[in-house]
């Protein structure tokens, strides 16, 4: 009937608008954001074997507005990413994350890596390797605790890429392919870039269990980095059953709310190994 098609017609096209408004009163606001320090990180803890071997921590971006509350990632990166508002914030992303693991350092906590990420935009920023090796000296944390958190995705111009990677590389940053399993590139780009970790994307985690295709994949992405000589860590680990299947197929590094949420960095400083802190 005309007369519904109209209305359904109508509250398509007014949802579309409405996410339209919102968007764009994102944005206006992402604009001052940075000058106004409505940023902050959260720290997400990574584990070895078990809770209390720390061996990295993930810094997450977090954004509060007085106007708009606490707004999550999903709803601004990708705002920030098409305006290009993400290459500033993405710098002081890096710069926050590099000052907090050089101050635990400073204070005599054992030294772990602070993984970052990054996104397209920021990859194939010209300034995005110069701007890395000037925070590190600004900070003076040894370039070997950054890891770099980039996605499959980027491999899309693989020559550039490489370059991009290898200079970062050159400055002893660590790199490790995010959201593993998720993208369409080929897997060509792995005997090519210098990276050292896959990260098994939280969806196949969350599956585990669900299906036998999905227990495959990552049982065979265990043994494509094994073979490749990478690290792996899984992401999204929620429950001790998860965590048992991993552990019995030789992933032994682990992140996700069943160890830990993403935090304060006040609070971060328990999950330090106290046997190690000098
Ligand atoms: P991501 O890098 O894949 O980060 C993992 C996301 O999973 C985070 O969401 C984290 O809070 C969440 N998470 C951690 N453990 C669990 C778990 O056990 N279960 C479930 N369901 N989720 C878990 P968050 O913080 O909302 O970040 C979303 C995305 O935003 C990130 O995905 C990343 O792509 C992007 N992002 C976050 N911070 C930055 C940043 O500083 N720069 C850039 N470029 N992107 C960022
Ligand atoms: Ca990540
Ligand atoms: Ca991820
Ligand atoms: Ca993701």
């Amino acid at each position: 009937h005309a007369k519904n098609l109209g209305k359904n017609t109508w509250q398509v096209y007014n949802s579309q608008v409405q996410k339209r408004k919102t968007d764009l009163k994102t944005e206006s606001h992402l604009y001052k954001a940075l000058a106004n320090r409505e940023f902050f990180l959260v720290y997400q803890p990574q584990f070895e074997k078990d809770s209390s071997h720390l061996i990295g921590i993930e810094a997450l971006l977090r954004w509060r507005n007085k106007d708009l509350g606490l707004v999550s990632p999903s709803e601004f990166i990708t705002i920030a990413e098409e305006t290009g508002l993400i290459v500033p914030i993405g710098e002081w992303a890096i710069r926050e994350a590099c000052q907090q693991a050089k101050a635990w350092q400073d204070e005599g906590y054992p030294p772990v890596k602070i993984s970052v990420n990054l996104s397209m935009r920021q990859f194939y920023h010209n300034d995005l390797v110069e701007m890395v090796a000037q925070i590190l000296q600004e900070t003076g944390l040894p370039a070997k605790y950054l890891e770099l958190e980039i996605t499959e995705s980027m491999a899309i111009h693989a020559e550039e890429a490489t370059d991009i990677l290898n200079r970062l590389s050159g400055l002893g940053v660590k790199i490790s392919i995010d959201d593993f399993g998720t993208g369409y590139s080929s897997l060509s780009y792995l005997k090519r870039f210098p990276i050292h970790q896959l990260k098994i994307d939280k969806s196949f985690i969350k599956d585990i269990g669900v299906d036998r295709e999905n227990n495959d994949i990552i049982t065979t992405i265990i043994s494509l980095a094994d073979s490749l000589n990478l690290e792996v860590i899984a992401e999204g680990v929620e429950t001790a059953s998860q965590l048992d299947f991993l552990r019995r197929n030789g992933c032994d590094k682990y992140q996700g709310y069943y160890f830990a949420k993403p935090m304060k960095p006040e609070q971060i400083v328990s999950h330090f190994n106290p046997k190690l802190f000098h």
